[in-house]
């Protein structure tokens, strides 16, 4: 938890830590491996209309499960997200109007504290591919990516016949 944000924002503070995978709920429903660890930064400070903006980055390595062979598939997340910080849902609607559709921040509604590690969760479920695959599957059997090549005598059989005819 965050607790006062506002004065965290005032002072340009700075928080880090790291989780293990295991410590979210939603997202370790997602990974096969619990221990997986995410970093994240935090950073307060303002946005250009001096609204109340925490800077929050989360990266790390996910073992997700491969929607083509289940497999494991490695994901690497490197995200980043600007929050503004609203004090009621009326400041959160009017600061969403300030916003242009492609600013990559969010408006939040958070008081007298945050709690971050719900912030870090959201954000990294909304970073994950929703449906994960391989580029290549390792382990699908080669025959099944492999397009087999026409046997060397599949055209001579074709002029034989020609011949023959
Ligand atoms: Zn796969």
């Amino acid at each position: 938890m965050l607790k006062d944000p506002k004065e965290f924002c005032r002072r340009n503070e700075k928080l880090e830590g790291g989780v293990p995978v295991a410590g979210f709920p939603r997202l370790a429903a997602l990974c096969s491996n619990p221990s997986d660890e995410l970093k994240w930064w935090l950073e307060g400070s303002h946005s250009a209309s001096g609204d109340i903006q925490l800077d929050l980055t989360v990266s790390g390595k996910l073992d997700l499960v491969c929607q083509r062979c289940l497999d494991t598939f490695s994901y690497s997340l490197d995200s980043k997200i600007s929050l503004l910080l609203a004090a009621t849902e009326e400041e959160a609607d009017e600061m969403e109007s300030r916003l242009a559709d492609n600013d990559p921040v969010e408006v939040i509604v958070g008081g007298d504290s945050v709690n971050i590690m719900e912030l870090i969760e959201d954000e990294v479920l909304l970073s994950i591919p929703l449906s994960p695959r391989h580029d290549a599957c390792p382990n699908v059997p080669l025959d099944k990516l492999v397009k087999k090549p026409d046997s060397p005598f599949s055209a001579l059989e074709g002029m034989k016949g020609r011949v023959r005819g």
